[in-house]
């Protein structure tokens, strides 16, 4: 069951991520413009790597990597999908996030792992303080791959992936509580009303932000 409800403006939140007074975040559908809600978000050029940056206050396009990590209030960073999972991590005590892209590429490159490692070198933070909300992506339902894919997940032959479950076991060996590890469970290319799919919709297909940030000021 999936815990995540919508919005007004039709972005996908987590209870528990609302329940961080300092915390913002959601995952964007087609139906909202988050680069025009949030004019702050620091994104990067995705390269399906396990790369991650520091965007320490900055804004508009970092570099490349596939995670982004922030702990200045104020400020917000964000991953751009359409099929590929998007993540977001908070660490509850040290107040720091990370918006994580994790497609097959970073899945194998441990993207995830890759996260929880830098959010610790960069902020201190313990893994067991870390949140982890796991977005709309392709599901096993859809994303069927062939035998040179699936042999990186340990399958032969053609295959069904389950992305999700595979970046939710990751976090769960990096130390994540698998209590604080909440799944959407929405696939991309089921629900072509409410996310674009670049599976299902090839070039035509949009992006959509999932951001994660630090309020400015909290009471
Ligand atoms: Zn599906």
């Amino acid at each position: 069951m999936s815990v995540f409800y919508q919005d007004f403006h039709q972005i996908y939140r987590v209870p528990e991520l609302d329940a961080l007074g300092w915390l913002e975040h959601g995952f964007g559908t087609r139906l909202v413009d988050i680069p025009e809600m949030y004019r702050s978000l620091a994104t990067l050029k995705q390269i399906h790597s396990a790369t991650c940056v520091a965007a320490k206050g900055r804004r508009g396009e970092l570099g490349a990597g596939d995670a982004l990590l922030e702990n200045t209030p104020g400020a917000a960073v964000a991953v751009r999908t359409a099929d590929c999972i998007p993540i977001l991590l908070a660490d509850e005590r040290n107040r720091a996030v990370a918006a994580v892209h994790a497609g097959w590429r970073g899945t194998v490159a441990q993207i995830a792992r890759r996260a929880v490692e830098a959010m610790r070198e960069r902020f201190g933070s313990v893994p067991a303080d870390v949140h982890a909300a796991i977005g709309p992506g392709i599901g096993k339902c859809c994303y069927e791959v062939g035998p040179e894919v699936a042999a990186h997940f340990g399958e032969e032959g053609r295959a069904r992936i389950d992305l999700a479950e595979a970046n939710r076991m990751q976090l769960v060996a990096s130390g994540v509580t698998a209590e604080r590890i909440y799944a959407s469970n929405l696939c991309t290319m089921c629900r072509p009303s409410e996310f674009h799919s670049y599976r299902r919709d090839r070039e035509a297909a949009g992006r959509m932000y999932s951001f994660a940030g630090i309020r400015a000021a909290v009471q």
